[in-house]
């Protein structure tokens, strides 16, 4: 069953009062040469990441449908939790670009793999590694009437936020917008980090929630499955933060 684990790509998904994440398949073709180094498997590249031992820098490219930009607040405390983790003596470079695509309601992760080809503009090359953020105006094919995907990680160094849907939560559940926003993106970039023991490296392995693979045991982390109930949203005021168990996996693999 393990080995299943390297096939997946996982998604925070707020159910009507549980913010959770499930798995499913991701398998991507490696056709193009210059895209070779960012289209592996989710968590392949979390010591590129994390340690200055490969890659000195960092590019974080935030694509986003016209309109769709995240908060500000969101952008810079997302800086601020990746100079905390991640050795990169060079700097950590943010770019943004704006996705062109029909508007449509709903996208799979097949089809927002196929708009990242078209469009992501930041690759790997050097001593520069390169992740996308694109932040849709569209939902998740897999949403219900009470399940609602917010991201989801899908390659080593990709992911996606499906900011409608946070708007809606925030408008309709009178959640704080930017605390949805920061706990999904600091929540899947920590997948892309390769927690929770996503390919079975991790050196506190037995923090691994063993009825929700990749996420952790201690309840207030942010790698909680369930960290994040819909009811506490409301009235949270700051984003749940990695326990030292969750550190000191990023540390064992060159992180802060
Ligand atoms: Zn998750
Ligand atoms: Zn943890």
């Amino acid at each position: 069953m393990k080995i299943l684990k390297f096939n997946y790509f996982l998604s925070l998904i707020s159910f009507f009062f549980i913010i959770s994440c499930s798995s499913d398949d991701n398998s991507g073709d490696n056709s193009d040469d210059f895209r070779a180094e960012n289209i592996k498997s989710l968590g392949v590249s979390a010591g590129d990441l994390l340690s200055d031992s490969n890659f000195t820098s960092l590019t974080v490219e935030f694509a986003f449908t016209l309109g769709y930009r995240p908060l500000q607040e969101t952008i810079d405390s997302f800086r601020v939790f990746l100079e905390e983790r991640l050795n990169k003596p060079d700097g950590i470079i943010f770019i943004e670009t704006e996705i062109i695509t029909p508007f449509v309601d709903t996208q799979s992760i097949t089809e927002i793999r196929e708009i990242e080809a078209d469009q992501r503009t930041q690759y790997t090359v050097g001593d520069d590694i390169a992740v996308f953020i694109y932040f849709t105006h569209a939902k998740s094919d897999n949403d219900t009437e009470s399940t609602k995907t917010l991201g989801t990680a899908y390659y080593n160094t990709s992911m996606v936020v499906y900011e409608q849907t946070l708007r809606d939560l925030s408008s309709s559940q009178g959640f704080d917008l930017f605390i949805l926003e920061e706990t999904t993106v600091q929540h899947e970039f920590s997948h892309i980090l390769g927690l929770v023991n996503l390919r079975d490296d991790d050196i506190h392995e037995n923090h691994e929630d063993p009825s929700h693979g990749s996420h952790c045991v201690v309840e207030d982390c942010l790698m909680y499955f369930a960290s994040n109930k819909s009811q506490s949203f409301r009235n949270r005021s700051s984003v749940p933060v990695l326990d030292p168990l969750c550190i000191e996996d990023l540390q064992a693999k060159g992180g802060k």
